[in-house]
């Protein structure tokens, strides 16, 4: 399972009740955090899913509600002692922000921090993933970014009772690319094996809404997009931020399957209710992020054996 917590859900300003932006995505082990807002490291300790464990930071764009936590996650993990590289990823003047940031104070660190400015469709390479940014539309060069599981050849469970199969050792190698005998009969990937399309989780971070969100977002488990505001609310707004109206229609224009809805004004602080209801009038499955809650991403079976 890919698992998806949403550690901070308020726009602009934190408030008692809300963080800002900051979202950790465990991917078999390896966690990704998109957006470091203030108070992304205390959530992450509180709910003990691995701060020591961060490999790459995503970071949307650099308005401080989006990463403002990340000089204190930088020091603590040097107090930590930890030793391996920590990338940060972002759009335009990512480096140069993140040595900015790292020059700030009296602070020997233990480990090497790098920024890294990236293109558009400049794809970052992961264990069994890829990140791709994508631009989106904000008052500074601000990046939604797409999580894509890689494909994988698995073993279909229908194909294997058509053959009058049952699993074993056999049938591993098979997934591996191996042709094996089988009660005198020979079965190859192609006899038993199908490959499926990886899991895809997108983030938009701030923007108002843009035909690019809906491209990258074609098809994906999970549109996580900011909805700051209601419709009615949105005047003035409407360049740099969407209302969860809009948010909606991106999810249902792009078929995805589930749209959660985060970056509340703090209009919203206390009763989100509004915001939920506008967008499940035009897609269903529509949820809230709060801080601190926990999405599990399943891993997809073989066509075959869906209903
Ligand atoms: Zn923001
Ligand atoms: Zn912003």
């Amino acid at each position: 399972m890919i698992d998806l917590h949403t550690l901070g859900t308020s726009s602009a300003v934190p408030t008692s009740r809300r963080d800002l932006a900051a979202n950790l995505l465990n991917f078999e082990g390896e966690r990704l955090l998109f957006d470091c807002g203030e108070g992304a490291q205390k959530s992450i300790m509180k709910l003990q899913i691995g701060l020591m464990d961060i490999e790459k930071v995503f970071i949307t764009h650099w308005h401080a509600d989006h990463f403002s936590g990340l000089l204190g996650l930088v020091q603590t993990l040097s107090m930590e002692g930890r030793e391996r590289t920590l990338h940060v990823y972002g759009p335009e003047r990512t480096g140069e922000f993140t040595d900015q940031m790292l020059n700030i104070g009296y602070f020997d660190r233990s480990y090497e921090v790098v920024g890294h400015a990236l293109e558009e469709d400049e794809v970052v390479e992961g264990d069994g993933y890829e990140v791709r940014p994508f631009k989106v539309q904000h008052s500074v060069p601000a990046y939604g970014y797409v999580f894509k599981e890689d494909e994988e050849l698995k073993v279909s469970k229908t194909k294997m009772e058509d053959h009058g199969l049952e699993s074993g050792p056999e049938i591993g190698k098979v997934k591996n690319g191996e042709t094996v005998e089988i009660d005198g009969e020979e079965y190859g990937p192609g006899d038993l094996c199908e490959k499926v399309p990886g899991r895809k989780i997108v983030y938009t971070g701030d923007t108002a809404a843009h035909e690019r969100i809906v491209e990258a977002a074609e098809g994906a488990d999970v549109l996580i997009h900011e909805a700051t505001v209601t419709q009615e609310m949105l005047k003035g707004r409407a360049s740099r931020h969407s209302s969860s109206l809009q948010a909606a229609e991106m999810a249902k224009r792009a078929d995805v399957d589930k749209l959660i809805l985060t970056h509340f004004s703090r209009m919203f602080d206390k009763d989100p209710s509004p915001l939920l209801e506008e967008a499940q009038e035009v897609f269903e499955d529509t949820e809230l992020a709060e801080d601190g809650k926990h999405f599990g991403i399943e891993p997809h079976r073989p066509e075959s054996e869906k209903d």
